[in-house]
């Protein structure tokens, strides 16, 4: 037998941006597709037009271009099962409802809301299934010509599956093993809504992924439930043969670990859950995402990786391409998956130090930009070259660095207090005109010059440069010294020790 075409697919509700979780998901479906030379669908699932949100599907496609997620087919990509979104897909659902109809796997029911809602009041733990179906108003007990009527007189009905008690149902999971429920559990799932001429998610779900050719189920483990009734309608459309592989994710979990994660434990704990920024078209609400935070997509990805898959050693750093090789279904755990936000921004940490400087130094210019600080690339990338072992993110580099760029307008007291007395100000004003009388400026010839100079002086090294670096920097931090004047250069260097040294004048010794 011939193995089967690799296709899956990522299906998204469009009821509002894209959790992390599901950024995940289509990260493994995309994994699994690439590995195995296979395609990859987008489909829009927007049946239930109660939860349409506007700009839902777009935001969506622009977190995956962010994040580097290709696909092959679907909306905005074209591909030959279209159309992908499914609300331009009714008049193929209605046939495979007619379908089941025709063939007694599922019955139309005319029951009102008010009645079901009578119905549960009376009964406890009432389950619309074979126990109960024969009290209510369906197609099993009304008259064909009763049906026929009602329908025509424009009363709205649901259809429903016919679901047979008493069966076991295996739903093979290629994370989980074989799952065996009853079908006593389960109840005769609406499948189709006249109202809105439109199926529900799983008859909409299954037939597009037969139609759509999908080998494999790859999604989160909230959809475990409904997969029993998948499994149900794939026989009773007579589609065992074509039946995809089921693999279920683990849960995402709290930082701490206990229960599901949610936007509360972002707001918390301050990192986002969503891979863009969020604006609710409805409430107005900003909901932050990871873009907009300043992290990179590479760090995300690999993060998210690892949330459930793990390749094995203990490899943390992986590119895309080598995760595309190693990952593996059968190494993703059931259990769920707790969310370390804080290795999240280790990660970041480690693409900022892997990436060129030239790169981070294109999106640190535009935030000095902002600052009002106008500077070339090459000038911006040797700030980059000397800070950004110490950064998370970008943007740090402003907080950190923002003294090779602005002299300094205060001077931190702490500081002060450690190295502005004695005879600081003597040790700098004498280091200033060494170093204007010096043949050389650069840093490499001399630092010896001033080193030697400071020793023939019988002072201590520390407590002339930090002197010194207090009165360039503002603080005792940075870089090496002679790295920071190499970049302020002779004149500036020289103006900001001395201009430091009058405003400092009145400052008490220590
Ligand atoms: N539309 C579902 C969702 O929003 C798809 C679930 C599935 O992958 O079957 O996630």
């Amino acid at each position: 037998m011939s193995e089967r075409r690799v296709r899956v697919r990522f299906a998204p509700s469009p009821t509002g941006p894209l959790h992390i979780g599901g950024v995940r998901t289509a990260l493994y479906n995309y994994l699994f597709a690439r590995q195995h030379g296979g395609d990859f669908v987008f489909r829009i699932e927007d049946t239930d037009s109660s939860r349409f949100v506007p700009g839902a599907e777009e935001y969506i496609l622009e977190a995956f271009a962010w994040l580097g997620i290709t696909f092959d087919e679907g909306v905005s990509f074209g591909g030959e099962h279209g159309p992908y979104r499914q609300s331009e897909r009714r008049e193929i659902y209605k046939e495979y409802v007619k379908q089941l109809l025709d063939s007694g796997k599922a019955y139309i029911a005319f029951d009102t809301p008010q009645e079901l809602e009578a119905k549960r009041a009376e009964t406890p733990n009432f389950q619309y299934d074979a126990r109960t179906r024969l009290q209510m108003r369906n197609s099993l007990t009304l008259s064909p010509e009763e049906v026929e009527a009602l329908i025509a007189s424009g009363q709205q009905y649901v259809v429903r599956f016919l679901i047979e008690p008493h069966q076991e149902v295996h739903v093979h999971d290629l994370i989980r093993g074989e799952v065996v429920i009853s079908t006593d559990v389960l109840d005769d799932k609406v499948l189709y809504k006249s109202a809105d001429e439109l199926p529900t998610y799983h008859l909409a779900n299954i037939v597009d992924d037969h139609l759509m050719e999908i080998s494999h189920v790859i999604r989160g483990e909230e959809w475990l439930p409904s997969a029993p009734l998948h499994v149900l309608l794939y026989e009773a459309f007579g589609w065992e043969e074509t039946m995809p592989s089921f693999a279920h994710l683990p849960l995402l979990l709290k930082p701490e670990g206990n229960g599901k994660l949610s936007k509360r434990d972002g707001d918390r704990l301050g990192f986002p859950v969503f891979p863009l920024e969020w604006h609710d078209p409805k409430t107005g609400e900003v909901s932050s995402g990871y873009r907009e935070k300043g992290y990179l997509p590479e760090a995300v990805i690999n993060f998210l990786a690892l949330l459930g898959w793990n390749p094995g050693n203990d490899q943390e750093l992986m590119t895309l391409q080598e995760m595309v090789q190693l990952f593996d279904l059968s190494r993703c755990s059931k259990a769920g998956a707790r969310f370390d936000y804080k290795k999240m921004i280790w990660f970041n940490h480690e693409y900022i130090l892997q990436k060129d400087d030239s790169e981070i130094a294109a999106q640190f210019q535009p935030i000095l930009k902002e600052h009002g600080i106008d500077e070339p690339l090459e000038r911006v990338e040797q700030v980059v070259t000397l800070m950004k072992g110490r950064i998370n993110f970008v943007y740090e580099l402003w907080e950190q660095a923002s003294y090779f760029f602005l002299p300094p307008t205060t001077f931190d007291e702490k500081s002060l207090k450690k190295w502005w007395k004695d005879d600081a100000p003597t040790y700098v004003a004498e280091l200033c005109d060494f170093i204007e009388k010096s043949p050389v400026f650069e840093g490499a010839a001399l630092e010896p010059l001033v080193m030697d100079w400071i020793a023939s002086k019988e002072w201590g090294v520390g407590k002339v440069m930090n002197a010194f670096r207090v009165t360039l920097v503002g603080a005792a931090v940075g870089p090496h010294i002679f790295a920071l004047t190499d970049f302020l250069g002779k004149e500036e260097t020289l103006r900001r020790a001395r201009h430091a040294l009058e405003v400092l004048k009145d400052v008490k010794e220590g």
